[in-house]
């Protein structure tokens, strides 16, 4: 299992500190569209000088811009990124077409239901009747049918995608907590632990890192957990 950092920020100063932070201790960093747009591809080739790359920009748009989008971000050194599964499954394939055009080694990831959206939200917003969990199902079905590498789903949900999906369809897995830890906004948390017995390939971890006093520790602390 390999851990994310999740690199939610979109000022200089504290890109910069991170990137001298971890300038000796090579990872995987999840950059969102708060860095992205505000600093675009030169951000990308510099972190991705020590680091791997998940850009998460999560595209959501006609098969054809999906695809022509893509084109354009595989030629980014980016090990990650990944598209709505929303989108529907012509637009998935046209992703995952891109990919193939680009000979590109990065995973292609899909997301279905965004974490906050809930259960009503989705019924009355969305005119979806299904459970919430029986719908990101049937979105994660939708990408791996398509060829897409894996879904962002939570601790909880990845034994029951790998068992419909095949153990090679990655589960990336944010909700991450250390013991003791504040869970903020998140719902349904998992320690680093729980995560790779429930048999997640990623966790993607946000504030357990980067709110604490020294984020290089608390990465390396997390490392052992799971080693
Ligand atoms: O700080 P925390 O560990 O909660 O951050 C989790 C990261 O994972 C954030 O970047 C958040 O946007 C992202 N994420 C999530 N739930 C999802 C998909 C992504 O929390 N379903």
């Amino acid at each position: 299992m390999k851990i994310i950092v999740a690199f939610d920020f979109s000022e200089q100063d504290q890109i910069d500190r991170f990137i001298d932070d971890f300038k000796e201790t090579p990872c995987w960093v999840k950059l969102g569209m708060e860095a992205y747009y505000r600093f675009g591809p030169e951000l990308i080739e510099k972190i991705a000088k020590e680091h791997n790359v998940f850009l998460d920009l999560k595209l959501h748009d006609i098969p054809q811009t999906v695809h022509n989008a893509l084109l354009n971000l595989f030629k980014l050194p980016i090990s990650m990124v990944n598209v709505h599964a929303l989108g529907g499954s012509e637009m998935l394939r046209q992703a995952r077409e891109a990919k193939k055009k680009s000979n590109s080694q990065a995973e292609l990831i899909a997301v279905t239901h965004l974490t906050s959206f809930s259960e009503v939200q989705v019924k009355k917003e969305l005119g979806i009747h299904k459970s919430l969990n029986e719908s990101a199902l049937g979105l994660a079905g939708l990408a791996a049918h398509a060829g897409l590498d894996g879904i962002v789903s939570s601790v909880y949900e990845s034994k029951i995608i790998k068992e419909a999906y095949g153990r090679d369809f990655k589960t990336i897995c944010p909700g991450i907590r250390l013991a003791g830890n504040d869970h903020h906004d998140q719902k349904r948390v998992a320690t680093p632990l729980e995560a790779k017995n429930e048999g997640c390939d990623y966790i993607v971890v946000g504030r357990a890192i980067t709110e604490s006093p020294s984020p290089v520790d608390t990465y390396q602390t997390i490392l052992k957990e799971i080693q």
